[in-house]
């Protein structure tokens, strides 16, 4: 069972990597160019770590109670780990300094909780700003209407640094409507990367999951959030 689990895992990982290669290739760019994370939400550290010992360089969680009961079990001397979830402002405390990028900041509340947590341990923490692109109420982003207020807001904070973008789209049926809100995003990327607001980078492009990450990077995304055609369908306890 378990042999069966991990040869699965070590071909979707061969075949996702194709797919990604073959991606970037036809947007005019390289595989390295193209940042893999692999959404690990109900995944056990012993089949994330069987995915790190093959190539898999970052890893994502989404809730922080998750997060902790597994931190000391991941491979993070070959790996990344960052936060993708929705993040209340009291938990903020216990993953600062342990991720490398919390992908979900969407608030100025959270984003000063962020930088003042980062204060007390040292550290500066890299975020990205989730956007709320298919303006839905469930959703959780920043709508593209306040984006640029928000930034010109954080941009200040000592101990955060905003690297670029993140977003959840609706969910459709029809491709051409996620296509289309992944081109509103590239092009929100570049409004606000040509306004050269100071302190703010928009070097990441983070959108795409498991059924729509090859046209995520066709629309320009160059960070890709994958976990169940990774790992499998997640099976909730
Ligand atoms: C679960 C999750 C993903 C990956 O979802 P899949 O459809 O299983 O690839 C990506 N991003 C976030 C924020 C997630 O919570």
């Amino acid at each position: 069972m378990t042999e069966k689990l991990f040869a699965d895992i070590e071909y979707n990982l061969k075949f996702i990597e194709e797919q990604i290669a073959k991606a970037a290739q036809s947007s005019g760019r390289l595989r390295e160019d193209i940042t893999f994370l692999a959404a690990t939400k109900t995944v056990d550290a012993q089949r994330i770590n069987f995915a790190i010992s093959k190539g898999l360089r970052y890893i994502g969680e989404n809730r922080v109670q998750e997060l902790m009961a597994k931190y000391d079990e991941y491979d993070l001397k070959n790996a990344q780990l960052q936060f993708i979830g929705s993040l209340q402002t009291n938990k903020v405390r216990q993953i600062v300094g342990k991720v490398s990028l919390i992908q979900s900041v969407n608030s100025l509340k959270l984003a000063q909780e962020v930088s003042k947590q980062s204060q007390k341990s040292g550290v500066i923490t890299d975020v990205l700003i989730e956007v709320n692109i298919g303006n839905e109420q469930s959703k959780s982003g920043i709508d593209k209407t306040g984006l640029e207020e928000l930034l010109l807001q954080v941009n200040t904070l000592p101990a955060l640094k905003v690297k670029g973008l993140m977003c959840i789209p609706p969910i459709y049926d029809d491709k051409t409507k996620i296509i289309k809100k992944f081109d509103e995003m590239k092009q929100l990327n570049l409004d606000i990367c040509a306004k050269k607001i100071d302190n703010i980078d928009m070097n990441i492009l983070s959108m795409g999951m498991s059924s729509d990450y090859y046209e995520a990077i066709l629309s320009g995304a160059n960070m890709v959030r994958i976990g169940s055609a990774l790992f499998g369908p997640r099976l909730y306890a």
